[in-house]
């Protein structure tokens, strides 16, 4: 096979910085790498451990597949995963109808696509909403426990959010990496993929990769069926983030430090295809400044978000795009979430914990009446009681909300039982809607849209599926969704 000397591939190969060796590789056809030294040999390399990486991993052993490895830069496994809320979206016909609330996959669908303003691909979208339930009762199958009920949290437009019984990300990692054991997967930590491994650069099928261990040792990894992509977004990636959306300029990030992108970059250099780039998502955090993220905001119904002159400043309930608008529109920057005990009662223990932290330092607030509230927390006292007057006694009263229009359904809980809490909302990047293009089958594409043999990828690490604003709690499902069916069709590959 010889390499095709074009003017696009040349460019491609300088902009991954190898100019001089894209002319004189190509024309000696030295991009082949069918004569590497391999370090060692499996089925299907996955790259990263957080819950595409593992979901994938774990689906590939049921479906048959032998001898697989996941790889992780960081020195322990679940990625964001792990510190996630861990909410994940379906329409689910047990738990909705017994809260009398009708839903479909197809509704689902049909609001994730409009909450991305319709730039997300709707036929991934299909899939996506369509496997959602499927992809609890999975998780369930395995041992992961949610509550009976379902919520609409932050973000996520309908109440079809399920919760986690075990607080954050902690569950799907336990539960994940059991069945890997049991299964026979093996997870390397401390091992960063730093290049994909294509027979030749932009063409034939995907070989594996070069891995560099967190001692400096550097390997080769050939995977006889493929090689499954799963290492996040690049929220973590200041460079990047900001390139892609200026607007992000000073904030940081609520993600652990293996978001970089990088593994991304390196499918770029093999024909990858970046989409929706400059679609990041920001989310409340603690404002420039202040030391903790603590958050109040889950629970859409009986919460509020409020500014330093006790003002309401959005629909609680509305896209995440608006309401980090709303926060960093504010002459301040940064905000306030109130809310009562009731509401407080209903986030889990490490939230709980974590707002009484944030006391101790003065980034969170309690005390039995509004007023004395307010005081604390540094906003006008009477600007907060007649908000939470208006909020109480008109809008929950008549089920309509005359200031921002939030929906019925979020508008039937008063902020009435003392004590009263609240906490600092600034704004953290934390999510990147753009990344690799794939199929509704997680196969790798190319900037024709043309399969990359061999190589899946699945996660945040992909672009395309959210448009410009993702939906809170289709991150995670997004996860078990593709993760699974990058796992399903790379143990499907025949073996080379
Ligand atoms: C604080 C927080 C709360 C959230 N809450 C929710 C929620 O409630 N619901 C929801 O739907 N979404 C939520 N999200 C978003 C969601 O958690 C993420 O989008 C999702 O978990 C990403 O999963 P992933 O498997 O794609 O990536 P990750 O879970 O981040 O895993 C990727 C892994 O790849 C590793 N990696 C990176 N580079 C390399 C490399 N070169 N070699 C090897 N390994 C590498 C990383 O270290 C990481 O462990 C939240 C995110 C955050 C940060």
């Amino acid at each position: 096979m010889t390499a095709n000397i074009t003017r696009r591939n040349i460019l491609r190969m300088a902009g991954a910085g190898t100019a001089a060796a894209a002319v004189s590789g190509l024309a000696h056809a030295e991009c082949r790498n069918t004569d590497i030294k391999w370090d060692g040999t499996y089925e299907i390399i996955v790259v990263g451990a957080g819950g595409a990486g593992m979901a994938a991993a774990v689906k590939a052993a049921q479906t048959g597949a032998k001898n697989i490895l996941v790889l992780e830069k960081l020195a322990f496994t679940g990625g964001n995963t792990l510190i996630a809320q861990g909410f994940i979206n379906a329409a689910d016909p047990v738990r909705q109808p017994r809260q009398g609330i009708k839903d479909s996959p197809e509704n689902h669908m049909k609001q994730s696509l409009a909450a991305g303003d319709f730039r997300g691909d709707p036929e991934r979208v299909r899939v996506l909403c369509e496997n959602a339930y499927g992809a609890v009762t999975w998780l369930e199958s395995l041992g992961m426990k949610f509550k009976d009920n379902v919520i609409q949290i932050f973000g996520a437009l309908y109440p079809r959010s399920h919760i986690p019984a075990l607080p954050k990300g902690q569950g799907y990692g336990t539960v994940l990496t059991k069945a890997a054991k049991e299964l026979g997967v093996k997870v390397q930590t401390g091992m960063a993929v730093k290049e994909i491994i294509r027979e030749g650069q932009f063409e034939g099928p995907v070989l594996g990769v070069k891995v560099m261990s967190s001692k400096g040792k550097v390997s080769y990894l050939r995977a006889t069926r493929a090689v499954v992509l799963a290492a996040g977004g690049f929220s973590g990636n200041q460079y990047l983030r900001e390139l892609h959306d200026p607007r992000v300029k000073g904030l940081g990030t609520d993600n652990l430090p293996g978001s970089t992108g990088e593994v991304a970059m390196a499918a770029v250099r093999i024909g990858g295809y970046l989409v929706g780039m400059d679609f990041i998502q920001s989310t409340p955090g603690a404002p420039a400044g202040k030391k903790m993220k603590l958050l109040l905001n889950f629970n859409v119904n009986g919460s509020i978000y409020v500014d330093k002159r006790g003002n309401r400043i959005v629909n609680e309930g509305e896209r995440r795009d608006r309401i980090r608008d709303a926060v960093l529109g504010t002459p301040e920057r940064y905000g306030y979430t109130v809310c009562d005990n009731e509401n407080f009662m209903s986030y889990d223990e490490v939230n709980r914990k974590a707002i009484h932290e944030g006391i101790k330092i003065n980034e969170a607030w309690t005390a039995p009446t509004i007023r004395e509230l307010a005081v604390k927390m540094g906003v006008d006292p009477d600007g907060l009681e007649k908000t939470i007057d208006r909020y109480n006694n008109v809008f929950v009263k008549n089920g309509k909300d005359d200031d921002f229009g939030k929906t019925p359904v979020n508008l039937t809980k008063r902020i009435e039982k003392g004590p009263f809490w609240a906490c600092y909302t600034g704004m953290t990047v934390h999510h990147t809607m753009g990344g690799l293009n794939t199929n509704t089958k997680a196969q790798l594409l190319d900037w024709q849209g043309k399969v990359i043999p061999r190589i899946y990828a699945a996660g945040e690490i992909t672009g395309g599926i959210h448009g410009t604003n993702r939906v809170g709690g289709n991150a995670v499902l997004d996860c078990f969704v593709f993760g699974q069916i990058a796992g399903e069709n790379a143990a499907k590959e025949t073996i080379l």
